[in-house]
């Protein structure tokens, strides 16, 4: 018999009553240190007293009025994310995958727009991860997301990681935009090189298409940052950003530049829930949180050590771990065992990790992680590889 719950996911043992910080606590007073924060969801940890606070304040107010009506938390967070960032405009939904369809909906609208309507395909890389929405699973083109749903919706074409050469080949004249992870989550915590995301972005340029970024899980202090692409300088026209914008409460968010929203006027997309009054004070306070000046270089910080620790690991059990790679706490171990073998035995360690593509587990603590916990997570780590290596 089906269980109520679609079965969509193959959860782990495991029923959390609360969480605290890095922590999560079961009914009987178990503790797992959370080093997969919600897959890059939790960025200032469980039940953040600031974000509590605005939430039930928020809550005891108002909820929701549509977007027929000004919400002020809506245009107070839009300018302070502009304000932040390469983006002239924002707008709210409430998960990634509609922060990507407005990203995809907002290049096409460009080039019609334009007088280009003809332009409206897009390039997408292998291994790369946008949602599961019909677009967004076309759009990442993997086997694995698009197997038994039929004929994809056209449009996307796909070149392999890395390939400049391909990428170039692909572009043609109904390329509407290239779309792009500065660093692929799903797909093994893949950085793209600095200078790879400059050449992309003169290479946008010169054949007048549009450069778009899925930050959603990269994006957000997440690799010490606030967007990753700002280690690399090349900013894009568009961008989709979600998980650790809302720090837990459902929230996504497109950001762009004037030029390249030009075609997105009234009528042209829409949300009923996106950039609702919970929604926006949650952002509004996770924003506080981040833009305060010690709290990036923090990350860093954290990072640092981190990262020193899973070298470690990787150094002392190579039959286990073959190496670590990524970008701040955005890190990932390619391992040499199954990396469903090292998530589960870090679980029974007490510790949560998330797998991913490439035989590849996430560690992408809280970004609040403290020194103590760092160490606390590498001893668990340590006595999961050490289980494992036999
Ligand atoms: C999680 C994720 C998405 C999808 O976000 P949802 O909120 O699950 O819809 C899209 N792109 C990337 C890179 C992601 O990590």
């Amino acid at each position: 018999m089906i269980d109520p719950v679609l079965p969509t996911y193959a959860r782990a043992p495991i029923v959390v009553e609360r969480g605290e910080g890095c922590w999560l606590i079961d009914a009987e007073g178990r503790r797992w240190l959370d080093f997969g924060a919600g897959i890059a969801v939790n960025a200032l940890g469980h039940a953040h007293p600031a974000l509590v606070e605005a939430l039930s304040t928020q809550a005891a107010k108002l909820w929701h009025t549509s977007n027929l009506y000004r919400i002020p938390g809506q245009e107070r967070l839009a300018a302070r994310m502009v304000e932040a960032s390469f983006a002239d405009t924002v707008f709210f939904t409430n998960s990634g995958v509609e922060a990507m369809e407005c990203a995809i909906k907002t290049a096409r609208k460009f080039h019609s727009h334009n007088g280009a309507p003809e332009r409206w395909r897009m390039i997408a890389f292998e291994g790369s991860f946008h949602g599961r929405s019909l677009a967004t699973i076309a759009l990442a083109g993997q086997e694995k997301l698009v197997k038994g749903f039929g004929p994809m919706p056209d449009g996307f074409d796909h070149v392999p990681f890395g390939d400049h050469e391909a990428l170039r080949a692909a572009i043609g004249p109904e390329t509407a935009a290239v779309v792009i992870e500065p660093v692929q989550g799903e797909g093994g915590v893949r950085p793209i090189p600095a200078q790879c995301l400059r050449g992309l972005r003169d290479l946008c340029d010169e054949h007048g298409i549009l450069l778009v970024y899925d930050e959603i899980q990269c994006g957000y202090g997440r690799t010490g940052k606030l967007f990753a692409h700002e280690w690399s300088g090349a900013t894009p026209d568009v961008m989709a950003v979600a998980k650790a914008i809302g720090g837990g409460f459902p929230l996504g968010a497109c950001l762009a530049t004037e030029r390249a929203a030009a075609g997105m006027t009234a009528g042209t997309h829409g949300s009923t829930y996106g950039g609702n009054p919970l929604a926006m004070a949650v952002g509004n306070a996770v924003l506080d949180v981040m833009l305060d000046p010690g709290f990036l270089p923090r990350v860093s910080a954290a990072a640092g050590r981190l990262r020193q620790r899973l070298e470690g690991l990787a150094a002392r059990f190579p039959a286990v771990v073959e190496g670590v790679r990524g970008e701040g706490l955005m890190l990932g171990l390619k391992c040499a065992a199954p990396n469903t073998d090292v998530v589960a035995k870090a679980r029974d360690a007490g510790l949560l990790l998330v797998p991913a593509g490439d035989n590849v587990v996430r560690v992408l603590p809280p970004l609040i992680v403290t020194d103590a916990e760092i160490d606390e997570g590498a001893e668990r780590l340590e006595a999961a590889c050490a289980a494992l290596a036999g």
